[in-house]
């Protein structure tokens, strides 16, 4: 409460009127005596002056023994222009000071001697005055045919401290109203000034919390008023800016969140400071807590990356880049760079890590090496053969007929084991650059499904399978192109052949389901392991790759199937069992996406 302006201005206004009272006080008492005594010395030296009627008359008086009585017979006569009164009385002294007769006998006995007495016993009148008195004196000195005496008049001062009394009296109740009407007024003023100060901190605190919704009230033209209206400009200047800067911070922030790269920034000391979703998925940070596990070292320590060299490398460039960091099983590329922030009053330097998922470029890198290693390999097998078979016959001239046609035959199967593979290889490449041409009719699935029956029954009973076809006769026609679906189907169909023991029993199925036909091939055959099951439609995958090569494949087949079945906008997918056999499914669109945009006509699929 004393430190509060608004009990300042009150208590200075209370000081002021104390002060000022007061002051006013001392100069009115200081000026009632002045005023007294000089109207007494006036009236003195009035009296007293030379030739005055007074003075003339008491010198007369002098003239004869027992002057005294008669001088104090004139004093009385003149005590109206003396002012003799109970305060003020006259003595008449003889030269040692001693009081001869006067107005009152019991105070002239007890009389005491004063500088102005002492100033007449020396023969000078005594008309000093002293300020420290509580008397004010007038000596005259008189002496006349040999008779001396002195006239004295003392005043008590007694009229003069009455009259002080009351003027303190009125200074008293003065000062007391005064600061009745001071502390109002004053409460007024303070509140009139303390007012906007309370409102303008009240605002300042609201949009410390953040809240810039009110205005504080301009009520006057002054110096409150402007610091009012520029305090609102303030406040709106803010807003604006901090609006800005939040709609910034917004922007980074779902852009932080929501970005696929994972971002973790870590401080001077390596200390976590942020991280978004992407790196709490990346990490395994996921729960509420985790985040404070992870720390700078502690990532390197999970990627394993070397963090001397980072380092070194990472002062020689601030921003530095590792590729390819293997991380359960995804391809990373890990960026290293420099931020500031601030941290209380310094400022310091952090990491920020950006782990983009590379994943992706990798395996195609890797498929694609892969993929030349494996058509390296499928070829130079059968060259191999070719020019072992053809080396032989050249070396033994000798060789019998039945030999040398065995080996010239095989060198024929291998030339077009060659020339499948690289038909094969040149469908796929027009597929992936979207050469193909596609020849879109509508067909008949049950048609269709004969046809297919039609084709393999020959190479089925060949093995002593069983080729059961059945179809629902109300299927709706089928929009694609029919002849490339079909040798995917035959394929389908070979393979079911191939790799079911002689005897078997293979079955086509085609069912109308709602916007699609779904086309099944099961067999009894060998099956195919669960781990193989996901890698069926690769390039060159094949199952044991003796048995197939063996059985003539090149693991295209399937490959070039769901590329033709994708174009359509249709699916495929297998289903095995080791030992059980084998049931491929391959589910077609009414309508094909293919008619939208069917492209350029060209030579047809070669299938096997
Ligand atoms: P291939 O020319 O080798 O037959 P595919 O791409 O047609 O190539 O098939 C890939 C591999 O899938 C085959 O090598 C074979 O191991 C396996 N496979 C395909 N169909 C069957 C099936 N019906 N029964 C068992 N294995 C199969």
């Amino acid at each position: 409460m004393y430190k509060n302006l608004h009990f300042k201005i009150i208590l200075i206004f209370v000081i002021f009127t104390i002060v000022l009272m007061t002051a006013i006080s001392a100069v009115l008492l200081t000026n009632a005596y002045n005023f007294y005594s000089n109207d007494f010395l006036d009236e003195m030296e009035t009296s007293f002056s030379d030739g005055s009627s007074l003075v003339a008359e008491l010198s007369e008086a002098m003239n004869g023994a027992g002057f005294s009585s008669k001088q104090s017979e004139i004093l009385r006569a003149y005590s109206g222009m003396l002012g003799i009164s109970k305060y003020r009385n006259y003595y008449i002294l003889d030269t040692s000071g001693k009081m001869l007769d006067g107005s009152d006998a019991t105070l002239g006995a007890a009389l005491e001697v004063t500088p102005n007495m002492l100033s007449a016993i020396s023969g000078q009148v005594g008309d000093k005055t002293q300020f420290w008195t509580s008397y004010m004196d007038y000596a005259y000195p008189m002496s006349v045919d040999g008779n001396e005496c002195i006239i004295y008049i003392k005043d008590s001062q007694e009229e003069a401290r009455n009259f002080a009394e009351m003027i303190f009296q009125i200074t008293v109740q003065a000062i007391f109203f005064g600061m009745l009407v001071a502390i109002v007024l004053s409460f007024f003023l303070a509140k009139a000034i303390v007012s906007p100060i309370s409102e303008l901190t009240s605002s300042a605190r609201r949009i410390a919390e953040g809240e810039f919704s009110e205005e504080v009230k301009v009520n006057s033209n002054d110096e409150i008023g402007t610091l009012s209206l520029t305090f609102n400009h303030m406040k709106n200047v803010l807003k604006s800016t901090l609006d800005e800067i939040s709609g910034e911070r917004q922007k980074f922030e779902t852009l932080f969140l929501y970005l696929n790269d994972a971002v973790l920034a870590f401080d001077s000391h390596g200390k976590l400071m942020h991280i978004n979703k992407t790196a709490k998925k990346l990490f395994g940070l996921e729960g509420e807590n985790d985040d404070g596990a992870m720390s700078f070292s502690r990532m390197m320590r999970i990627l394993q990356i070397d963090y001397h060299e980072v380092s070194q490398k990472y002062r020689e460039n601030r921003n530095y880049v590792i590729s390819d960091i293997i991380f359960e099983g995804k391809a990373l590329d890990v960026t290293f760079a420099e931020f500031r922030y601030v941290q209380g009053e310094s400022e310091s330097t952090g990491i920020m890590c950006v782990i983009h998922d590379n994943t992706g470029r990798y395996e195609l890198d890797k498929s694609r090496r892969e993929f030349v290693a494996d058509v390296s390999h499928e070829l130079r097998t059968p060259l191999t053969s070719i020019k072992g078979a053809v080396e032989t016959v050249l070396e033994y001239p000798d060789l019998d007929a039945e030999s040398r046609d065995g080996f010239l035959k095989m060198a024929v199967e291998e030339c077009d084991r060659m020339t499948r593979i690289v038909s094969e290889l040149l469908v796929l490449s027009r597929l992936d650059n979207n050469r193909t041409a596609w020849k879109i009719e509508t067909f008949d699935i049950s048609q269709f499904c004969r046809r297919i029956c039609d084709v393999m029954t020959v190479d089925a009973l060949n093995h002593g399978h069983t080729l059961v076809c059945n179809c629902d006769d109300a299927i709706p026609q089928v929009e694609g192109d029919r002849e490339k679906l079909q040798q995917v189907m035959i394929n389908i169909v070979a393979n079911s052949v191939k790799y079911t023991p002689d005897g078997g029993k293979i079955t086509l199925e085609a069912h109308g389901e709602a916007d699609s036909v779904l086309l099944t091939v099961t067999d009894n055959g060998v099956g195919i392991p669960e781990e193989d099951l996901p890698r069926v439609f690769e390039r060159f995958y094949r199952v044991e790759k003796s048995r197939t090569s063996d059985a003539g494949g090149t693991g295209l087949g399937l490959a070039i199937a769901k590329e033709i079945v994708d174009a359509h906008g249709g699916q495929i997918w297998i289903e095995s069992k080791v030992g059980e056999g084998t049931k491929i499914s391959v589910k077609l669109p009414y309508v094909t996406k293919l008619s939208v945009n069917p492209g350029m006509e060209t030579t047809g699929i070669i299938i096997k």
